[in-house]
């Protein structure tokens, strides 16, 4: 299979005649080393079902595909979901561009797309076990976690994000760049920085560094829905005030601030602490004092 490079997805943006919006994130990948970097360090296998978000042009969905992998693609652009089988039809079987332009002989069977916001998906076709995506920049923390909650079937996964974000994904306690999306991303596995990718490899050039982010899912997850729900409430509290000590902080939480000193008290973290100082763990210990279920 023939990945795409400069010149297809020049000719792809001429032949739908496309201007990439930052709106919806739309920077696409130029470098097939890029692309096969993204699908080795996500250890795709042959017979993998995996969810692309914001399959774009198709770099990444050709990669995901010339791994034997079966890809299901959720993208929001009409024009962009319309053509990526004819994409993938006209450089699977190296037709000429003229495949590309609307000669398509039926489906392809390890290629499903759905033209849909990511955000809204609550179901899909097959179980996809992995996620591999170059994720709309301005969306990708509540993407991701919009579909670590909705399909427990994604056991893993690697996803490009800005640097920062990723950073803050995989951070530790303590961490300056430690907030809200770390522990809540924590909540679902393990979270590591898997290697920075150049500007460069972008059409159009962002104005920002890229990074991919693996994740592997726990077995299991800490709590049922309920206590997730009040685990990150506390951790929005505690980081929507990151200065205020936790017993100020989360007094809107508890009603006021004597009840989130007892409360902190009885789950043995110090009220005098601050949420960059807690771990997951912690702040689930918070949410099970007042959450009994789970
Ligand atoms: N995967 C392609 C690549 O690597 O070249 C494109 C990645 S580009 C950073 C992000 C893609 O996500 C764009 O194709 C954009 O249209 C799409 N997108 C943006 N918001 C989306 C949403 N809410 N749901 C699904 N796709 C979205």
């Amino acid at each position: 299979m023939k990945l795409l490079g400069p010149a297809e997805i020049r000719d792809l943006a001429e032949l739908l005649n496309l201007t990439p919006t930052k709106k919806l994130g739309q920077n696409f990948v130029i470098d097939a080393n890029t692309v096969r970097r993204i699908v080795r360090v996500a250890g795709v296998q042959a017979g993998d079902t995996v969810l692309e978000i914001g399959p774009g042009l198709g770099s990444l969905t050709l990669g995901l595909l010339e791994a034997d992998a079966a890809v299901v693609a959720v993208e929001i652009d009409g024009r962009l979901a319309e053509q990526l089988p004819l994409t993938v039809r006209a450089m699977g079987s190296s037709l000429p561009a003229e495949a590309a332009r609307g000669r398509l002989d039926g489906p392809i069977a390890a290629l499903t797309v759905l033209h849909q916001d990511a955000m809204r998906v609550t179901e899909l076709p097959g179980t996809p076990t992995r996620l591999v995506a170059n994720l709309p920049y301005n969306i990708s923390v509540p993407v991701l976690l919009h579909l670590l909650e909705h399909f427990p079937s994604i056991r893993s996964g690697v996803v490009m994000v800005q640097s920062e974000v990723g950073l803050r994904l995989a951070a530790e306690p303590g961490s300056k760049v430690y907030g809200g999306p770390s522990v809540k991303a924590a909540w679902y596995g393990l979270w590591r920085a898997a290697g920075q990718v150049s500007r460069q490899v972008f059409w159009p050039v962002p104005n920002v560094d890229s990074i991919l982010v693996a994740f592997q899912r726990d077995a299991e997850q800490p709590g049922d829905d309920a206590l997730r729900r009040r685990t990150f409430e506390i951790v929005d509290a505690a980081f929507g005030q990151r200065r205020k000590m936790l017993r100020q902080s989360l007094a809107s939480v508890f009603g006021d601030s004597a009840a989130a000193s007892a409360a902190l008290e009885s789950a043995g973290v110090p009220p005098t602490s601050r949420g960059e100082q807690l771990t997951m763990q912690h702040f689930l210990a918070i949410a099970r004092v007042t959450t009994p279920a789970g």
